[in-house]
C-alpha cells in the first residue's frame, strides 16, 4: 500500500495547502516527529499558488507524479479562487485518484461545550466522492434553464456501500444508515438505496437501516447519538457531513479521508480561513485528526492512539484550547496548543476513550466498465427537448400535427417535470424549455435511429430542440420515469 523509502519509513506527499494550511500542517508534522512514527514525507504544492503560475488545473505534474508514487497524501486546504483558475483543485485531487469515499467522523470532545455536550455523539459520515452532481456536467439547456446531471453508476454505489460496512467492522460499530432521497429520485438516489439492500445482508453483524436524508438531517439535530456510520451519495454527503461537523464544536475538529484503493488524501473538512492565515490562532485539530486516521490507514495504529490520545487529554485538561472554543480573546496560539498535545504525548484521558481500530479491507469491485448485463433491451421512445416561446396547447398542437405521419404519436409535454400537455386542468407556471414525450405507435415494436433522426428533423422542421433521451426498458422495464401528472 505504502512506498518504503531506502531507510524502511513509509513516504507521504505532503501539501502545506493555502490560508491557515501551512500552521495546521506544522502542527501536525511536528507531533508526527514527536511520537517517532517511521513516516518520511516530501512537500508538494497545489491551490491558490499554482493556480496564479497559469496551471488551470491547480495541481502541477510533480505533484501527481509524486502521489502516483507514495499514494498517500496529508493535505492542507486550498483556496479555490473566484475568478481565475478553472475548478476547485481539491475536486481535481478527488477524482484524479479515484478516491471514491469521503470519511468524515465526529465525536464529542471533553471541554468543547456545544448544546449536545454529553449526549457522546460519535458517528461516521461515509459520502461517495466522485459522483452524483460533482460529476460537474453542466449544460445551458436555454438561455434561461440550467441543468446539471445527476450521475449515479451502480459501480460507485457498490464500492461506496460495501465501505461503508467494512468501515463499521474495521472501527467497531454495528449500525449503518443509509441517507437517500430515493422516494423522489427513483432511479439515482433509489441505486444507492437498492444496492444497501442487497449488500446489508452479506454484513449480518451490521444493523443495516435505510432513512430518508431530509429526515436524516432532522435526526441528527435532534438525536445525533443514535447514528454509527451513514453511508450517502456526495450532495448529501457534503451538507450533513457539515451539520455534523458544528454538532461536537466546530469545523476545527472536524477530519476527513478521501480514501480510494490506490491513494488516500487526509484532510480537514474546513477550507483556508483566509480571515485567520498568519495569525497562529486556528485550531489544528482537524488536520491532526485527518493525519491521525492517515496513520491508521498506514496501519501505525500506536502512533495514531497516541496522538489521538494526547489531543484528548489535552481538551479534558482544559488548560490550552483555541480561539474557536474559548474566544480569540483568552485563545491559546496555534503553536502553544500543539507543544501542549506534545508534552500529553503518553498520556490517556480519564473520560473518553480512544476505540479500537482494526485495518480496513477495501472493497474489490470488478474493473469491467460494463457493470449490469440486461438480458433484453428495448427503445420504446424518445424524450425531446425543445425551446419555444409557445404556452403548452399550441406547442401540443403543433408536435401532433408534425408526428401525423410517422411512427410516433405525442404522449405529453412536461415543463420542469410536470405535465402540462394534454392539458391537465392544474394551474402551472412554464418556462421556455420542454420535454416532449414520443412514444412507438406499434407498442411491441422497437425505435430504430433511423426513425428517431426522422422525428428529430420533423421537430427541427418548426422548433428549436437541444436535447434528446432514448426511452428504454431493460429486462421489460421501463428505464425512465414519468412526469408529474403523466398516467
Ligand atoms: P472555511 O475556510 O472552512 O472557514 C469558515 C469558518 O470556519 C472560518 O471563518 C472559521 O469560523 C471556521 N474555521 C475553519 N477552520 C478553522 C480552524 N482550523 N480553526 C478555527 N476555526 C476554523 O470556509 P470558507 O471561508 O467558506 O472557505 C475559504 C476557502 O477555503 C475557499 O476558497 C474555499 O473554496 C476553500 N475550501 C477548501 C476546502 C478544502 O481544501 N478541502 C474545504 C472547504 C473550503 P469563524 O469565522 O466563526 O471563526
Amino acid at each position: 500500500m505504502a512506498y518504503i523509502t531506502e531507510s524502511g519509513k513509509k513516504l507521504i506527499t505532503v501539501i502545506p495547502g493555502d490560508g491557515i494550511g501551512p500552521e495546521c500542517v506544522e502542527s501536525a508534522l511536528k507531533l508526527l516527529q514527536a511520537v517517532n512514527a517511521p513516516i518520511e514525507w516530501e512537500v508538494r504544492d497545489a491551490g491558490a499558488s499554482v493556480f496564479r503560475r497559469g496551471i488551470e488545473s491547480g495541481v502541477p505534474q510533480d505533484t501527481i507524479e509524486s502521489i502516483r508514487k507514495t499514494r498517500v497524501v496529508l493535505k492542507g486546504p486550498l483556496e479555490t479562487p473566484v475568478g481565475y483558475g478553472e475548478k476547485s483543485a481539491n475536486v481535481t485531487l478527488r477524482k484524479l485518484f479515484e478516491t471514491y469515499a469521503n470519511v468524515r467522523p465526529v465525536r464529542e470532545f471533553p471541554n468543547v461545550p456545544t448544546p449536545y455536550s454529553g449526549r457522546g455523539i460519535d458517528l461516521v459520515v461515509v459520502r461517495e466522492n466522485v459522483e452524483d452532481l460533482y460529476a460537474g456536467i453542466e449544460h445551458m439547456q436555454t438561455p434561461g434553464v440550467a441543468q446539471t446531471l445527476k450521475i449515479i453508476s451502480r459501480k460507485g454505489c457498490e464500492k461506496i456501500v460495501r465501505f461503508a460496512f467494512e468501515l463499521a467492522r474495521a472501527e467497531g460499530r454495528r449500525k449503518v444508515h443509509c441517507a437517500t432521497k430515493a422516494n423522489i429520485m427513483k432511479f439515482a438516489e433509489g441505486m444507492l438505496k437498492r444496492t444497501f439492500e442487497e449488500i446489508a445482508p452479506e454484513y449480518p453483524d451490521i444493523e443495516a437501516n435505510h432513512i430518508i436524508v431530509d429526515n436524516c438531517a432532522h435526526q441528527l439535530v435532534k438525536r445525533p447519538e443514535q447514528f454509527e456510520v451513514i453511508v450517502t451519495t456526495n450532495m448529501n454527503g457534503d451538507i450533513l457531513s457539515d451539520l455534523t461537523s458544528a454538532l461536537i464544536g466546530g469545523l476545527g475538529f472536524a477530519p476527513s479521508a478521501n480514501i480510494g484503493n490506490e491513494v488516500a488524501i487526509f484532510e480537514a473538512v474546513h477550507g483556508s480561513a483566509p480571515k485567520y492565515a498568519g495569525q497562529n490562532v486556528i485550531n489544528p485539530t482537524a488536520v491532526i485528526l485527518s493525519m491521525v486516521m492517515m496513520l491508521r490507514y498506514l496501519e501505525e495504529f500506536e502512533a495514531a492512539a497516541t496522538i489521538e490520545n494526547a489531543i484528548l487529554y489535552t481538551l479534558e485538561e482544559g488548560r490550552v484550547r483555541t480561539g474557536d472554543v474559548v474566544g480569540y480573546d483568552k485563545g491559546a496560539k496555534t503553536t502553544e496548543y500543539t507543544d501542549a498535545i506534545i508534552a500529553n504525548l503518553g498520556k490517556k484521558p480519564r473520560t473518553v476513550q480512544v476505540r479500537d481500530y482494526r485495518p480496513i479491507q477495501l472493497p474489490q469491485v470488478p474493473p469491467d466498465p460494463v457493470f449490469v448485463r440486461p438480458q433484453t433491451r428495448r427503445v420504446v421512445g424518445v424524450d425531446v427537448f425543445v425551446e419555444t416561446d409557445l404556452y403548452p396547447e399550441p406547442l401540443g398542437r403543433a408536435l401532433e400535427q408534425l408526428v401525423a405521419e410517422s411512427p410516433f404519436k405525442l404522449k405529453m409535454v412536461s415543463s420542469r417535470g410536470t405535465k402540462v400537455y394534454p392539458p391537465t386542468g392544474a394551474i402551472t407556471d412554464v418556462v421556455d424549455h420542454y420535454r416532449c414525450r414520443f412514444l412507438l405507435r406499434d407498442e411491441a415494436g422497437e425505435a430504430t435511429d433511423a426513425q428517431i433522426l426522422e422525428l428529430i428533423q420533423r421537430i427541427g422542421s418548426r422548433f428549436r430542440w437541444m436535447h434528446i433521451e432514448k426511452l428504454q426498458e431493460f429486462d421489460g422495464s421501463m428505464g425512465y420515469t414519468k412526469a408529474q401528472g403523466e398516467d
